[in-house]
């Protein structure tokens, strides 16, 4: 748990992304296996296993992580088609990085995802 997870060897500039979004607490980069025509994660600079981590003082960051997803979404023009925000935990949801990351995934019709 010690290690760094891959969004924060993204965030010290050690792997290259593009980030799309940041602020003094969250970042936004593109999923690099898109799996719609919008794939956004929405991270917190501050590392959270899982939602199972979270704590009460961490209410806010969560707000804030739907807030800029509720906005890039607006800005990518997905807010009235419709997009689905969601949050992998753990084994049986196949969560891979464990460092928390709200999925913005959009653009198109979602059914079969
Ligand atoms: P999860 O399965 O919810 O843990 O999602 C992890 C996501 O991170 C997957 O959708 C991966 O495609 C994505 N991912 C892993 N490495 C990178 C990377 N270097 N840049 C962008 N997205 C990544």
């Amino acid at each position: 748990m010690n290690s760094k997870s891959v969004f924060e060897l993204i965030l010290s500039g050690e792997i290259e992304s593009e980030v799309i979004y940041e602020d003094n607490d969250i970042f936004a980069i593109n999923d690099i296996n898109p799996v719609a025509r919008v794939h956004i994660l929405v991270i917190p600079k501050k590392k959270i296993a899982t939602i199972n981590n979270l704590n009460d003082s961490d209410v806010d960051l969560v707000g804030k992580m739907i807030m800029v997803a509720k906005q890039l979404a607006y800005e990518l023009g997905i807010d009235n088609t419709g997009y689905r925000l969601l949050f992998n935990t753990n084994d049986d949801a196949m969560q891979t990085v464990f460092h928390i990351h709200l999925h913005l995934i959009g653009g198109q019709k979602l059914k079969d995802i």
